[in-house]
């Protein structure tokens, strides 16, 4: 099926989202197509506004509307405790659960050398900048998915960390391998962080 130019570069546009094929994307186009032109508009002015007015936090490099992010900026948030994750969404779940007081620190991704995310991708060596210079940080927890890359990473951090005098935890088993962290139920994932255990 050959559709308008117009239409295609939005299914075009519509694929670059991941999980989306060609015939999701033409299934999106063509239902915005039929609802009110407002929705459209509202979706395009949403779209633009994230794009124009997005950052990322100096601090913990989480991807934030303000620099510092609002939890950095938060003076009653817990500097002893740093939570480790590879993604600003993998914080913004363990934050919903309303549990965890402590400071975050994003990685921007995992370990992956075969699809070239070496270290130096990631904001490993700010961590690490981040113990040297700050000493009340006693504990870095690393929460980090439990698939391949994420073990890849933990194991990567913790040599790193030894020879600070920090306690380093990661989150307790009961995440399911594999599993996407952002996607735990909150119950899984409160367990998870309250019997997290040493490494
Ligand atoms: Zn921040």
């Amino acid at each position: 099926m050959r559709h308008p130019e117009n239409i295609q570069k939005l299914i075009d546009a519509f694929m670059q989202l991941p999980g989306v094929g060609p015939k999701t994307a033409e299934r999106y186009v063509y239902h915005l197509i039929r609802q009110p032109k407002q929705l459209s508009f509202a979706m395009s002015a949403a779209i633009n506004n994230v794009a124009n007015s997005i950052t990322t936090c100096n601090q913990c490099h989480a991807i934030s509307q303000t620099n510092p992010c609002l939890i950095c900026a938060n003076q009653a948030r817990n500097n002893g405790t740093i939570c480790v994750v590879s993604d600003t969404h993998d914080s913004t779940a363990i934050e919903s659960l309303s549990i965890f007081h402590g400071r975050y620190h994003i990685l921007n991704g995992s370990l992956d050398p075969v699809h070239g995310i070496t270290a130096d991708k990631l904001t490993i060596n700010q961590l690490v900048q981040k113990l040297q210079t700050d000493t009340s940080i006693k504990e870095v927890i690393l929460a980090l998915n439990p698939d391949i890359e994420g073990e890849t990473t933990m194991s990567y951090i913790k040599k790193l960390l030894t020879v600070f005098p920090v306690k380093i935890t990661r989150l307790a088993l009961g995440l399911p391998t594999g599993a996407d962290l952002e996607y735990a139920d909150p119950h899984t994932l409160t367990k998870a962080l309250n019997n997290r255990t040493n490494v």
